[in-house]
């Protein structure tokens, strides 16, 4: 089955009102290729705005994070059913900058399951460390996230995931993974999927890469069997972003 391209842009906590106005509005009135499905991730509470702001008809908003409550006595929180109301389809989960904060690969699986089950469709980030690739452990630490995922996801849930394979030593430091290094462990992934999901769900679900993806290195990387899209930090704030969005062309 053909995977449609996805690229995902996370804005982080950068921005204002203006410059996400401004951002989107390049985004719509940019030619983007139609065959390519693009989510934009502003912090929480740009929202709204961006939600407005959006009319291209590929683009749509995402959560940069989740809480897996329903309701209640969570300060700070924002939940599944919040987001709904607003209009969202997507959040991004388990972020390399939210496990450093303390996230387990648990917390990151029950928020995956409770957004799925409120509607939501999810990407789900994973990846090494350093100091994990430098052992030799990367495709180790990889499997024991997606285990954690497949314990708490089941059946039909599979197709509301998009996993962004993000090695944390890549993500912000301009290093970004050679596109070997990228196609070797998105293949894993999708062994890991076959073996202990099932054919269709490694065969369907969309392998994204993220770390330092830019302009110069879109084009190489989208050419790799198994890399199906991007999660794209700094770059997606700037104009070049058009230029990633477009580069499976
Ligand atoms: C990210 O935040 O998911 C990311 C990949 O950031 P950058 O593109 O800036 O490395």
């Amino acid at each position: 089955m053909a995977r449609k391209f996805f690229v995902g842009g996370n804005f982080k906590m950068n921005g204002t009102k203006e410059s996400i106005k401004a951002i989107i509005k390049n985004l719509n009135e940019a030619q983007l290729d139609p065959n390519v499905e693009v989510v934009i991730a502003p912090s929480h509470l740009y929202l709204p705005i961006a939600v407005d702001a959006v009319t291209a008809s590929t683009v749509s908003v995402a959560a940069q994070n989740v809480y897996a409550k329903p309701n209640g006595a969570h300060t700070g929180e924002v939940s599944v059913s919040q987001l709904k109301d607003l209009g969202l389809k997507w959040t991004i989960t388990g972020h390399s900058e939210r496990r450093a904060g303390g996230e387990s690969d648990e917390d990151v699986a029950n928020k995956t399951k409770a957004a799925i089950d409120g509607g939501l469709s999810v990407i789900w980030c994973c990846g090494e460390s350093l100091e994990e690739r430098e052992a030799g452990n990367t495709v180790a630490v990889v499997e024991k996230q997606l285990a954690a995922l497949a314990a708490k996801v089941t059946g039909d849930d599979w197709k509301k995931i998009v996993i962004a394979y993000e090695p944390i030593w890549a993500i912000g430091t301009g290093k970004v993974a050679t596109t070997e290094q990228a196609q070797e462990v998105h293949a894993a992934i999708r062994k890991w999927l076959k073996a202990n999901v099932s054919d269709a769900v490694a065969d369907e679900t969309r392998i994204l890469y993220g770390g330092s993806v830019s302009a110069k290195n879109s084009k190489e990387l989208a050419k790799q069997a198994d890399i199906d899209g991007f999660l794209v930090g700094g770059a997606s704030l700037k104009p070049e972003f058009v230029d990633i969005i477009n580069s499976n062309q």
